[in-house]
């Protein structure tokens, strides 16, 4: 059974993220790096050249443990708790669904909470949204068959469904580390 609810409901509680040093210091790596590729395409992005194409962007994503209630900063180890992982291990693409294709973003907090699943086995298990600094680079559009486009060279990101206004509502990440994530928001069970 899954309580499919499109959205929050109430929310619990927001919280700064505190990145590491050593996470901001492959966050910028990673944008210097999007940059040099960008810099000896023939066809110029120039987004890309100034910062990378950065966005800010939405994943959903769940959390199981009391984090931030009470003021308490510290993790926990569930492996059940998706949100602890990845503040603690950064982002996976493997973990991080879309069978390996990358990490799934949203330009909408409500995509972002409508694409997550909790099932009722966990009653503690509750939506989360992590807001992320993107570096989205050259975004590969329009998608047809992302499992192909995957394996393609020289793309960042793949966008999948791209909105009126031409706004990529969803955008996949092919690097875990263009992903800084900045504010949790929790949501009541
Ligand atoms: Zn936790």
């Amino acid at each position: 059974m899954s309580k499919n609810d499109n959205n929050c409901g109430r929310i619990e509680r927001i919280l700064k993220v505190h990145n590491m040093q050593q996470t901001l210091a492959q966050f910028e790596e990673h944008r210097e790096i999007v940059k040099i590729k960008a810099s000896k395409l023939a066809k110029k992005h120039p987004r890309c050249l100034a910062d990378g194409n950065e966005l800010l962007r939405f994943h959903g994503t769940t959390v199981e443990c009391s984090l931030g209630m009470n003021g308490s900063s510290s993790l926990c180890t569930s492996d059940k708790c998706s949100v602890c992982r990845i503040l603690r291990h950064g982002f996976s693409t493997k973990k991080e669904i879309n069978g390996g294709v990358g990490v799934f973003t949203t330009s909408t907090s409500g995509r972002a909470f409508e694409s997550v699943e909790v099932y009722d086995d966990y009653p503690f298990l509750r939506k989360a949204l992590i807001v992320c600094r993107v570096i989205a680079g050259r975004v590969h559009r329009p998608l047809e068959n992302i499992h192909e486009m995957a394996g393609q060279a020289g793309f960042d990101s793949l966008a999948g469904k791209v909105g009126v206004y031409s706004n990529i509502e969803e955008l996949y990440l092919l690097n875990p580390r263009a992903l800084l994530p900045c504010f949790v928001v929790i949501c009541k069970l």
